[in-house]
């Protein structure tokens, strides 16, 4: 936009330029052809005045030797004067004919003078003056036609060029009105425009803020470009954080609500479930009753433990304990874990699952509570192995990272994987592809590690398999006495 603002104002400065050019050189080319005509109508004058004055020495030299005849001083006079209009003539620039025709007449001119000055001088009997003063004045009669027909033939061309200039005056007049009126159209026009296609963005933005208030979060602002575009991008990509975030808040209250459920529904089917399993205990200690019987009891006991299991799980999940924080050696709660895991990894049917660990050095003891850790492990671990019913490897990294000050966890296994386009659900409660699975053990353990201020991940490795990545921050905090107990314990287990 800012481009646009330039160049908007780069068109502008020009249609002023031209248009003052314009103006300026049309004013100066009208002033230069009026100038041309007045020095025309100045020559014209000049032969005139010529023509006035040829006429005067001519009246002086038909009256001589008359009464009328004017004394030999006012000739001397008339013929200077005359002399002086001639010589005017050359004064100005001519084109080359003209300065012939000029100097032709110069010299009648001349020819006239001394043709006078003999007419009037000469005293060699009256025959002979008569003689010179009709000489003289046939030339000064000759000097008079010339100068007729160069005045008849130069008032034509006089009047065609007046005409001439005239009319391009009055065209340079109606162009500069011309130019008057439409610049400030043309300019009116151009921000017209300019403006319009400013506000239009304007309006799309202000437009898609009333649509998005009101709830539309799928409005998207589409066809803006430059800085608007850049506001339109950043626009949308907010209402698709916002959408995001709404979408989550959602499923956050659509979980807590079916946790309140489920934790109300655990906590009912609890207590008779117990009074189920000591029954059926009871039953079981009852060694009278055949085989069969104590088979299927045996089965019944075992269904009713796994829904034992399923709503401590439900009820962990919907209504989690606080941690207990107290100092804990990362390394020490997944050793522990490991070695119940071992005991899976190996099954009656043959299948071995390879356990390798690389428990790294120097991890700094953190505040967190190892029960709740030790059971976030677990889940990974369990979930690791069940991905690899045909045996595989279950590799175990731990580390500290000390510029971020934080631990990283890594359990990574060589079984199935994720399933396709599954990553982001895994950690959804109730979300399973196990039979028998209830789906909550990923959702808890997010839960723990998130109230542990970590975070978890999960992804498929290159080579098949899945890894899950824990980062927990190091967390120092002052010590309690109680807590001290609760870390020697910890340290020393
Ligand atoms: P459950 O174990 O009861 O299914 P979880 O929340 O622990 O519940 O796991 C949810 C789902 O995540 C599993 O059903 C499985 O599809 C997937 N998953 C978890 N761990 C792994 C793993 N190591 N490899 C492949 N998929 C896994």
């Amino acid at each position: 936009m800012r481009k646009k603002i330039l160049i908007g104002l780069g068109l502008f400065s020009l249609i002023f330029i031209l248009g003052g050019t314009y103006t300026i050189i049309s004013v100066e080319q009208s002033i230069a052809k009026l100038n041309t005509l007045i020095k025309l109508h100045q020559v014209e004058i000049l032969r005139e005045h010529l023509l006035i004055q040829v006429k005067k020495v001519q009246g002086d030299l038909g009256l001589k030797n008359t009464r009328y005849a004017k004394g030999f001083g006012t000739l001397v006079t008339d013929v200077g004067q005359m002399s002086g209009v001639a010589d005017t003539c050359f004064d100005c620039h001519h084109k080359e004919d003209i300065m012939r025709r000029l100097t032709e007449l110069r010299s009648r001119i001349e020819l006239y003078k001394s043709s006078i000055s003999r007419a009037f001088l000469v005293r060699a009997g009256a025959g002979r003056e008569i003689g010179e003063q009709e000489n003289a004045y046939k030339v000064g009669e000759q000097i008079i036609a010339d100068l007729d027909n160069i005045i008849v033939l130069s008032e034509s061309r006089l009047e065609k060029r007046t005409d001439q200039i005239d009319r391009e005056v009055a065209n340079t007049k109606t162009a500069m009105f011309v130019l008057l009126v439409l610049q400030p159209l043309l300019i009116m026009g151009l921000a017209v425009i300019f403006t319009k296609r400013f506000t239009s963005s304007i309006d799309s933005l202000m437009e898609a803020t009333r649509k998005v208030k009101a709830g539309d979060l799928n409005y998207r602002i589409n066809g803006l470009e430059d800085e608007f575009g850049i506001v339109a991008n950043s626009f949308n990509e907010m209402a698709t954080s916002v959408q995001r975030m709404y979408d989550e808040l959602q499923r956050t209250e659509q979980i807590s609500i079916l946790g309140q459920l489920a934790a109300g529904l655990a906590h009912e089917i609890k207590n008779p479930l117990a009074g189920i399993k000591a029954f059926m205990e009871i039953m079981s200690e009852d060694s009278c009753l055949p085989e069969e019987d104590m088979a299927t009891l045996a089965k019944v006991l075992g269904e009713v433990k796994r829904i034992e299991y399923l709503m401590k799980d439900l009820l962990n999940f919907a209504r989690p304990p606080l941690p207990q924080l107290n100092e804990t050696s990362i390394n020490r709660r997944m050793e522990s874990m490991l070695s119940i895991v071992a005991l899976s990894a190996k099954k009656a049917d043959g299948r071995e699952v390879l356990i390798k660990k690389e428990l790294g050095e120097g991890i700094p003891p953190t505040m967190a509570d190892p029960l709740q850790l030790e059971q976030a492990f677990l889940n990974l671990l369990m979930n690791a192995l069940d991905a690899m019913p045909d045996g595989g490897t279950l590799s175990v990294k731990t580390s500290y990272h000390r510029p971020s000050g934080s631990i990283l966890v890594i359990i990574s296994d060589t079984g199935k994987g994720i399933q396709p386009g599954m990553e982001g659900r895994i950690f959804q409660p109730f979300f399973t592809t196990k039979a028998k699975g209830t789906g909550l053990g990923l959702a808890i353990t997010k839960r723990l590690i998130e109230q542990h201020g970590g975070r978890i991940l999960a992804e498929n490795n290159p080579g098949g398999g899945a890894s899950f990545k824990i980062v927990l921050p190091v967390q120092q905090k002052s010590k309690t006495e109680g807590q001290e107990k609760g870390e020697r314990e910890d340290i020393h287990s």
